[in-house]
């Protein structure tokens, strides 16, 4: 990650990083390597989508669901190239088995205890604190991603991305806080970005200490 983001190279936009990576998304080969994991892509012209058990009051840009074996994305959002990204980076944790992603595997505590359900406090924090671990995963693989996609061009500064994905991480421990999924993105809050390192990705300790804040 650290040749990723340098002082020396002049810092991109999250806007600009977009489109670069969306002029050079090759998307046929994604959706073949999705396929070999039985894996549809779904490009969903809308601007936000829903898994099919989320109601009204969740959804998001993007989901990776390994039980529908489908990836979707709402290419309505402007920005959808880095959300396609990491959704991907979820597959291929999925795919990998890693220990993250299996850990996270069950988070019914985690939406139970947002929706105002009754769960045990404990509970819900212990599923946060996967998904958190599960989504910093899923971050670093995207990351990962950036780099081998710009290999040939040396060295680019992904300092917005990961500005953005920090912002999106803290907003685990303030949504159980809360007790609510996020109204506005997390990682459209100017607020919560210039407090976020654009440099490594944050730990959890870091995420909740921004909770507090946030
Ligand atoms: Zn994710």
């Amino acid at each position: 990650m650290g040749d990723l983001c340098t002082s020396g190279s002049s810092p991109l936009s999250y806007q600009q990083l977009s489109k670069l990576v969306e002029a050079r998304l090759d998307i046929g080969s994604m959706a073949r390597r999705l396929a070999v994991g039985k894996v549809v892509l779904v490009l969903d012209p809308h601007r936000r989508v829903w898994t099919e058990d989320e109601d009204e009051s969740l959804g998001s840009c993007g989901f990776f669901s390994p039980d529908d074996f489908e990836l979707r994305v709402a290419i309505g959002y402007k920005q959808w190239p880095l959300i396609l990204l990491h959704e991907y980076a979820h597959f291929l944790q999925w795919r990998a088995g890693c220990k993250a992603w299996l850990n996270a595997k069950d988070d019914s505590a985690f939406w139970s205890w947002i929706q105002g359900k009754r769960v045990n406090r404990e509970r819900a924090w212990a599923a946060t604190r996967a998904l958190f671990m599960c989504e910093r995963d899923a971050e670093r693989r995207t990351i990962k991603l950036l780099g081998k996609m710009f290999a040939d061009l040396g060295l680019i500064d992904v300092a917005s991305y990961i500005k953005r994905a920090n912002a999106y991480l803290a907003s685990y421990p303030t949504m159980t806080k809360q007790r609510r999924w996020y109204k506005v993105p997390p990682y459209q809050s100017k607020k919560l970005l210039v407090n976020m390192p654009g440099d490594r990705l944050i730990n959890w300790r870091e995420a909740c200490r921004h909770s507090e804040i946030a």
